[in-house]
């Protein structure tokens, strides 16, 4: 152990009413492991938080001991960033309240929640959060950094419908963000990640809804030119209650999946209809048009199950990395070389992820919130999936070379949560024209970023001179 390490598992170990793992400790190897197996690294100390005021000991242990720090929820971050070499990990995985109030339509959970943790409590409501696509990530790296899925377009995205944050700051002090309290801190923390502070619960909208339809199906190769055309000026004015969303990829060797489409290059096609199942049909099936029809299903499916039909798709441990962007339009050089990549894809799990934003979370005008970027509907993610470590070179190259081949036709933004931890430098495109802002909250709110494992916004060297921002 490091000898911070120690210092900082030396002060906690009088008041924690956690759990503390250090190396070498029965569950320390299981508690180390985040869901990339790409990154593999070993923390000094493990803190798993019981309550706000052992997160309260843990920042204020690790502050005056220096060291480096990862706050950690679902453990889901793409980039690996709930986990670090020789740190401390503030775990929040044992702080998963939520209380629901019907009436309100309202939810209180804390900032160890997985998705599901949320959704099974919302739905005994018969309500929902719009949230993720995958159960088993945490709510807190999701929300923070905007959260996109099935039903962004009906209600916005997961950042849209937080109406207030609890968090501790790196003084160790307990805020409250809302828009009447610390104005700029609760614009900050809708899409600026895990720069502020460690979330301890967020209040948050719900919506009613227990079931939508869901819609799939699978286009041959020699139709995803047409597919994609079709798609871009579908869209734009697609009802909000229509989410569609295409991955390009090798098609699977599952029995539903047609025998000649096996193995061969696919559109796979998902679509969600939240509105009366009968008045969505005539834009399912244009949708579906040019799909394989042996491919295509259709049915009603209640939201838990909608929430956790992807959850195996993505198992933890498995070696996974990305690169994302944004279109404002889908031009046709974009469409040649996005059909030339598929058949070039390097492993059967590997996609390239389309969605379109639009719908409830266009209708939020950009400087609202930290999350920008609305006008430029198209989402690509380009998530390499593969399960051994010698291909590691091969998928990380590939996923370079195309996201340079396509790069030329983005509009400038990204989205933090599809970002690598590769990425730094791109950052502050992220926040583009909202960048100065940023900046002057973290100066405000952490000026010796002490929050750095995020896709970080350095504190400005001046933050003494620029103090006040709420
Ligand atoms: C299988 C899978 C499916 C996904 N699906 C979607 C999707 O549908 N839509 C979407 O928008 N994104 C999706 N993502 C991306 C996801 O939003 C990010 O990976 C997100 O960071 C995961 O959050 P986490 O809490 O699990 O991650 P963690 O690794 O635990 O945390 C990531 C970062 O979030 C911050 N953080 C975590 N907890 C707190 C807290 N309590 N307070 C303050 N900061 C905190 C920290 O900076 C931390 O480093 C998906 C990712 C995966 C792996």
């Amino acid at each position: 152990m490091t000898s911070s390490g120690e210092e900082v598992y030396l002060s906690l170990q009088k008041k924690f009413k956690g759990d503390l793992l250090r190396r070498g400790e029965a569950g320390y190897e299981d508690a180390r492991a985040i869901w990339n197996g790409m990154v593999s690294r070993h923390p000094a100390l493990i803190a798993r938080c019981a309550d706000v005021s052992d997160v309260q000991t843990a920042i204020r242990a690790a502050a005056e001991a220096g060291i480096l720090t990862a706050i950690r929820c679902g453990g889901h971050s793409l980039a690996g960033f709930g986990t670090c070499e020789g740190g401390l990990v503030i775990d929040m995985s044992h702080m998963r309240q939520v209380i629901v109030d019907p009436d309100a339509r309202r939810a209180r959970f804390a900032g160890g929640c997985l998705l599901g943790s949320v959704e099974c409590e919302t739905q005994k409501a018969g309500l929902v959060f719009p949230s993720g696509v995958v159960s088993h990530t945490g709510a807190s790296g999701l929300i923070l950094g905007g959260g996109t899925g099935w039903l962004t377009r009906r209600f916005g995205l997961s950042c849209d419908n937080v109406e207030g944050f609890t968090l501790v700051t790196a003084d160790s002090s307990i805020v409250r963000a809302n828009a009447r309290e610390n104005s700029n801190l609760f614009w900050a923390l809708r899409g600026g990640g895990g720069n502020f502070g460690v979330v301890t619960e967020f209040e948050v909208k719900l919506h009613p809804l227990t079931a939508v339809v869901l819609a799939e199906g699978l286009t041959p190769e020699s139709e995803i030119r047409p597919l994609l055309e079709l798609w871009r000026s579908f869209m734009p004015d697609a009802p909000h209650d229509l989410k569609w969303n295409i991955d390009l990829r090798l098609a699977s060797h599952a029995e539903k999946v047609p025998t000649e489409l096996r193995g061969k290059p696919v559109a796979g096609n998902s679509l969600i209809w939240t509105g009366d199942p009968e008045a969505g049909r005539k834009y399912l099936d244009h949708a579906l048009s040019l799909c394989s029809p042996a491919s295509i299903r259709s049915s009603v499916l209640p939201f838990l199950k909608l929430q956790t039909m992807a959850d195996s798709d993505f198992p933890h441990g498995r070696r996974y990395y990305t690169k994302s962007g944004y279109f404002k339009n889908l031009d046709d050089t974009t469409i040649d070389r996005l059909v030339a990549a598929v058949s070039t894809i390097p492993s059967s799990e590997t996609q390239i992820e389309f969605a379109y934003l639009g719908g409830a979370a266009g209708q939020v005008a950009a400087n609202e919130t930290a999350f920008g970027d609305r006008g430029a509907p198209f989402i690509m993610n380009l998530l390499a999936n593969w399960a051994e470590p010698s291909a590691d070179a091969g998928n990380v190259a590939w996923v370079r070379g195309l996201f340079n081949r396509l790069r030329p036709a983005m509009t400038p933004g990204v989205y933090t949560n599809f970002m690598s931890g590769d990425e730094q430098d791109r950052v502050p495109e992220a926040y583009h024209e909202r960048w100065d802002r940023m900046l002057a909250v973290k100066s405000h709110y952490d000026p010796k970023n002490f929050f750095r494992l995020n896709q970080n916004v350095r504190a400005r060297h001046d933050a003494a001179k620029n103090p006040a921002t709420d």
